[in-house]
């Protein structure tokens, strides 16, 4: 049976399970606000979208 070289840094081993956890899925930053929305939507709070404003008035 295989048995682990060398024991597991407390840096990898804290590093194991990080991905994903700092972004809410479904959801980027707005570029012009930063302010999280929905991919291929209008930003909610700045009316932004692809570079441009197109909120209604
Ligand atoms: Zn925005």
């Amino acid at each position: 049976m295989a048995v682990p070289k060398r024991r597991t840094s407390k840096k990898v081993k804290n590093q194991r399970r990080t991905h994903k956890k700092l972004h809410v899925p479904g959801m980027v930053e707005c570029s012009n606000c930063g302010e999280l929305t929905k991919p291929h939507h209008v930003c909610k709070s700045c009316g932004h979208y692809g570079g441009k404003e197109i909120k209604e008035a």
